[in-house]
């Protein structure tokens, strides 16, 4: 750590949204320093907050509570010296590959005699060399990032600000861009003094950063900080780079906490309603099955993406569910089958059901439902009604996919059925056991 002035600090940033009804902190007492030199990694489960910090830093947006300092002077509206690169760059359809670029220098008034030798320089060096004159149909989608890219540059940000850059490439786009941007980066070739990347690929992070900042979510907040001093070029396969994927993932997944903590409340109660991990009951029941298979009915979690071919965010999804549920428990990066995950795992079909009804009940969204499925005349309700409720906890997208999962979940239950025709959820009633004689 230098002894200079951050270029960018964060001092107890708070960010409270309002969902339906209810007010929620979305970010947490944030405090955090980005140095001149650093190249840090911000990394974190969905809805964590991390493009809520982006977009604060850059100052699209002014926190609820805390301040922003920009080289030591607290941010007044948007940051000139920060720009933001998204997931997927939007360009303009009519303008090819060089206006696109130059629009940004024009923005900036940048004199019309040098414009023309800056666009094609610096499309040059995203590697678009050939290019200049396509339109963004004619590229695949790593070069229109790449043309996102050379518009950032453009700007000579300082601060350059990325969110999940890199997620919506095919592997092979994404792994040359990542190349790119680090020789860049590496070379000082670009004026910019500090990166700070969003990205939930654990992997990417430790490649290409100098420190991870991890952050946790309900409420979302940094949990913990960990420098990265491998030298480059890294090798993602050496034990040093394994260790701290392993490491990593340990934070990611975190602690099976007491019962209580770990359900949440349901709607209409004190403290924030858990959400429902998005899980199809197929990957749960392959994921509990493939656990049973291994020595020891456990699995190091930071090995499941690449054993499984998934990414990292499903396998913590599938981690977050098998623990809900109680299948299994987490602790230092470790998952392990309970007695009851077991238990599923080798039970037959109907078993598996019965079990699943059982523990889904005890979850406070699935209790909630039943609850007002009883009460509902004829134990009906109209899908609509239902959604409206639950945007009275979370945002509109989010309602939607927790009653999918919750119709999903307790269709398998069988504790509930729909009507797809109708949109009505139904209650299955209480099978009464049948009495032998
Ligand atoms: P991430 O980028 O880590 O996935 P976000 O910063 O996008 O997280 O969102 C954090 C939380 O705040 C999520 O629960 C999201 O649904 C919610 N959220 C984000 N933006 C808004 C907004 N403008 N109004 C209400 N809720 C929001
Ligand atoms: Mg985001």
């Amino acid at each position: 750590m230098t002894d200079q002035k951050p270029l960018l600090q964060l001092i107890h940033v708070q960010q409270l949204y309002t969902s339906g009804q209810r007010r929620f902190v979305a970010v947490q007492d944030v405090n955090l320093a980005i140095h001149e030199g650093e190249f840090v990694a911000l990394l974190g489960p969905s809805g964590c907050g991390k493009s809520t910090l982006l977009r604060i830093i850059t100052g699209l947006q002014k926190p609820s509570e805390g301040q922003v300092l920009y080289r030591g002077t607290p941010l007044q509206g948007v940051n000139p010296y920060a720009t933001i690169v998204f997931q997927t760059f939007a360009l303009f359809p009519w303008l090819t590959v060089k206006e696109n670029v130059e629009l940004a220098l024009i923005a900036r008034g940048v004199p019309a005699e040098t414009r023309i030798s800056r666009t094609l320089d610096l499309i040059d060096r995203v590697g678009l060399d050939g290019f200049e004159t396509a339109y963004p149909r004619e590229l695949s989608g790593g070069m229109r990032q790449k043309v996102g890219f050379a518009r950032a540059m453009a700007v000579e940000p300082e601060l350059l600000c990325l969110d999940e850059p890199f997620s919506a490439l095919d592997v092979l786009s994404a792994e040359s861009l990542r190349g790119e941007l680090l020789e860049l980066w590496l070379s000082g070739k670009i004026p910019t003094r500090a990166i700070l990347m969003v990205t939930h690929n654990i992997e990417e992070a430790i490649l290409m950063a100098d420190r991870l900042i991890i952050m946790d979510k309900d409420p979302g907040r940094i949990v913990a900080e960990m420098p990265i001093t491998l030298t480059h070029p890294r090798q993602r396969k050496s034990l040093e780079f394994q260790d701290l994927v392993d490491q990593v993932y340990a934070l990611l997944a975190g602690q099976t906490q007491p019962e209580p903590i770990e359900l949440g409340s349901a709607p209409g109660e004190p403290g924030k309603t858990r959400a429902l991990p998005r899980i199809t009951i197929n990957d749960l029941a392959g994921f509990v099955e493939y656990l049973n298979e291994q020595p020891g009915h456990r699995a190091d979690i930071y090995q499941l993406p690449e054993d499984l071919g998934i990414d990292s965010d499903h396998v913590l999804r599938l981690t977050e569910t098998t623990e809900l549920l109680g299948f299994a428990t987490i602790e230092k990066g470790d998952i392990q089958l309970t007695p009851l995950g077991e238990t599923f795992a080798e039970a037959s079909i109907l078993a598996r059901k019965e079990i699943f009804a059982t523990r889904i009940r005890r979850l406070p969204l699935v209790r909630w439902l039943l609850n007002l499925l009883r009460r509902a005349e004829e134990n009906r309700l109209d899908w609509d009604f239902v959604l409206a409720a639950l945007e009275l906890e979370f945002p509109p997208d989010e309602a939607e996919q927790q009653l999918d999962i919750l119709i999903d979940w307790g269709r398998y239950a069988e504790i509930l059925s729909y009507d797809d025709n109708q949109g009505v959820i139904i209650l299955e009633p209480v099978a009464t056991p049948e009495r032998a004689m």
